[in-house]
């Protein structure tokens, strides 16, 4: 039987691997090679605009133009003689993915030859014809105007012989239209922030930098069966399948020996990432079969994200020269683990400490217990707008199912730091008063264990978990940008630090102790921010029931969670900090609610033309076999025999019928809620519908589907099934 499944594992079955020549060099001498890093720079650019670059990337000093002229023509000369023949700006618009529109450096001169031609004006700002980036709103179509603008401080890079120059995205009337403009500005003023309280304890401190090292999962599947299957092609995901007799029950894929196809996959890709300066570093088999994850060493956010955001795009693109397909998507199969992306995240200073690390002596100790208690307080007072940030249609199937963190938004500090706060919170006025000296308060304060570094107890549950010298949050979604989470997390952080400092300082004022002062807001922070801090297991029951109790909200779907963009608190908050406008924030508000119905509406036609015209027919051409075979064995048989063995058949056609039937009517019905759903006008009004008339049809039809499965003989079965997709290798 030739059909598409069948094809497609034909090929699968027969792929020769795919051998990579690597330079014999060591890694040191190919990391970064594609980069225009500092020592690319010293070499092409002169001095003054070495220099000038340095400024601009340490302290934020703008760059002149004529300086730009002498940086244009350095990177110039670096990118053609790494074989450069355009160049583009690279950013980050509100698709979630990168966008670039190459020009070539080849300019036509007299005579019929050509130069090569990069201006500053070139490098520094583009006006990209932008008009079908969304926005929301923001850029009416008389000024459908957008401008980019060089980031140096994420350096240029060269892929596919193009010069790639990281840059922001603002329309005409200077609202973001990217993630980058207010990543920049929430990491400006965590720097600010933090900076200010730090010199409560040194003065050597004079910039904080954000670092973040995300963990990408992902799933490969063979080329061929992922053609094979539309719903994959078209959505990311697969809206049928019944699951395997043998998926992930086992445990013997996590951590297991890489299968040498992916390995082959893997070490070019890895290759490939480090000549373009992006630190991966570890490599496993995940919980799932055919899932993976890779992460690197951190690094300063703004970079970490444009690497992340790099390195999903060569994934995506090396995997093909393995004839392998990298699904991004949260959660690709039901019924085995999804993926996530997990965002440690912490706060280094110049002096080249962690903020978040506990320190040896009681000042450093206290420094830190400062930091804890802002960022719980931070994230208290803000769980909503964490939850908003993460929201999407992919992550919807993820959390909250038993295998990734749930929709509350809860922290983990493990047990011994918890006892710490806990000590802090009681103690009374009589140890205070004990503690008459700032130095003996010093000594007084509850000492926090040293192992607690490699130690901190691991709870694989928690949305939220310190794990000893970083936060780690891991409701963040496999497919999504970085961008939003760390633009949220810097900028609660940092609105949080800075009222801390008012509080401490009236303190002060009020001839308090420096050190007392910060205890007491420390103290009151700690109580404050209770509620937010579990310990225990995020995926049980009883933690549902427990949240409730605590009043926390629980936001399971995307439309609802996205609410939190709009509400007064956090239209305030990212004001106040002029990170984003209350205009710019209702926009991004639309823009993910218009996403959301767009992504169900696609799931939804895709879901309704394979049942239609894969499923249905299939199972009817296989039910006419059992009626030729009932009609044939009445032939052959004596009455009383015919009556008992043709049971069986007559069951199945019956069934049959029953399952197409179901899948129809649900189809119908799906398909009017639907039309329904598209007369609306208002984004969150249709949002809404999509997702709560349109969304519940999906797993009945579906789970009729999968019943055929079972029942139609495997030979006519047109799309390949989990067993395959999760497999083949
Ligand atoms: P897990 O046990 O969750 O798999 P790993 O230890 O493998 O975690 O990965 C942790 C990630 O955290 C790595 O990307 C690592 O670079 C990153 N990381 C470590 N320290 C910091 C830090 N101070 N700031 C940000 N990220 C960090
Ligand atoms: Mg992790």
């Amino acid at each position: 039987m030739d059909n598409l499944r069948f094809r497609a594992l034909g090929i699968a079955m027969t792929r020769k691997q795919h051998v990579v020549e690597f330079p014999n060099l060591k890694a040191s001498e190919y990391f970064g090679e594609l980069t225009f890093n500092k020592a690319a720079m010293r070499e092409y650019l002169t001095e003054e605009a070495f220099n000038q670059v340095m400024n601009s990337i340490e302290k934020g000093e703008k760059i002149d133009r004529k300086i730009a002229d002498q940086v244009a023509a350095g990177i110039k000369a670096w990118a053609i003689s790494n074989g450069a023949t355009h160049y583009t700006h690279w950013f980050l618009p509100l698709t979630g993915a990168t966008a670039e529109k190459h020009d070539a450096f080849v300019d036509p001169v007299e005579g019929g030859k050509g130069i090569e031609k990069f201006r500053g004006n070139e490098l520094t700002q583009q006006e990209p014809d932008a008009s079908s980036f969304p926005s929301g709103g923001i850029r009416s179509t008389f000024e459908a105007r957008g401008y980019t603008a060089w980031d140096p401080t994420s350096p240029a890079f060269i892929m596919d012989r193009t010069l790639c120059i990281p840059t922001v995205f603002v329309s005409y009337t200077g609202e973001s239209l990217d993630y980058k403009t207010p990543l920049l500005k929430a990491i400006y003023s965590i720097d600010k922030a933090a900076v200010d309280i730090c010199q409560y304890f040194d003065k050597n401190i004079t910039k904080v930098f954000a670092t973040l090292g995300w963990e990408q999962e992902y799933f490969l599947v063979d080329n061929a069966l992922y053609l094979a299957r539309p719903d994959l092609v078209l959505t990311g995901r697969t809206l049928f399948g019944h699951s395997s007799a043998k998926d992930q029950q086992l445990e013997d894929h996590y951590f297991g020996t890489i299968p040498q196809r992916v390995l082959a996959f893997m070490q070019e890709f890895e290759y490939e990432a480090h000549r373009l300066g992006i630190p991966v570093k570890t490599r496993h088999n995940e919980v799932a079969p055919n899932q993976f994850e890779c992460a690197p060493v951190f690094e300063e956010v703004n970079l970490s994200i444009d690497h992340n955001q790099l390195m999903m795009h060569l994934l995506d693109k090396i995997a093909r020269h393995h004839d392998f397909t990298v699904l991004l998507h949260e959660k690709p199969f039901s019924g085995v683990n999804g993926s996530g992306k997990h965002n440690n995240w912490s706060l280094a200073t110049n002096t080249r400490e962690n903020l978040l690390s506990p320190g040896k002596t009681p000042k450093e100790n206290l420094r830190f217990l400062a930091f804890l208690v802002n960022i719980l307080k931070a994230v208290h007072d803000h769980s909503d707008l964490i939850r908003a940030i993460i929201a999407s249609p992919g992550n919807d199937h993820r959390l909250g199912a038993n295998e990734a963190p749930p929709a509350i938004i809860s922290v983990f500090i493990g047990t011994q730091l918890t006892q710490m706060l806990e000590a802090i919170e009681t103690a009374d006025k009589h140890t205070m008063a004990k503690a008459a000296t700032d130095s003996d308060l010093l000594k007084n304060l509850p000492k926090i264990p040293e192992i607690l570094l490699d130690n901190t107890d691991r709870n694989r549950t928690s949305p939220f978990a310190f794990t000893g010298n970083k936060f780690e949050f891991r409701a963040v979604g496999s497919a999504q940008t970085c961008a939003p989470p760390m633009i949220v997390l810097n900028l609660i952080v940092a609105d949080q630090l800075r009222k801390f400092k008012i509080e401490v300082d009236a303190l002060i004022a009020k001839k308090m102790g420096k050190e007392d002062a910060l205890f007491q807001v420390i103290k009151k922070y700690s109580k404050e921010s209770k509620k937010i801090r579990f310990e225990g297991n995020n995926y049980s029951v009883e933690w549902v029931k427990e949240a409730a109790k605590r009043g926390m909200s629980n936001r399971k779907t995307t439309p609802e969670a996205l609410q939190a963009f709009v509400d007064k608190k956090t239209t305030d908050l990212f004001e106040r900090n002029n990170v984003l406008s209350k205009r710019e924030l209702m926009a991004r508000h639309e823009i993910g609610l218009e996403n959301y119905t767009k992504k169900i509406q696609i799931e939804s036609r895709v879901l309704g033309d394979l049942a239609g015209n894969h499923i249905i027919p299939v199972a009817i051409r296989y039910q006419n076999t059992l009626i030729e075979n009932v009609k044939g064995l009445k032939q052959v048989l004596d009455l009383k025999t015919y009556g008992k063995l043709s049971q069986n058949q007559m069951e199945t056609i019956t069934e049959i019928s029953e399952h197409v039937d179901k899948i129809k009517t649900y189809v119908n019905e799906m398909i009017d809620a639907r039309k329904a759903a598209n007369l609306l006008h208002e984004p969150d009004e249709k949002a809404f519908a999509y997702c709560d008339k349109v969304l519940p049809f999906f797993e009945k039809i579906r789970s009729h589907a999968d019943k055929l499965e079972l029942l139609v003989d495997d030979e006519l079965w047109p799309l390949p099934k989990y067993r395959e997709l999760l497999f083949t290798r």
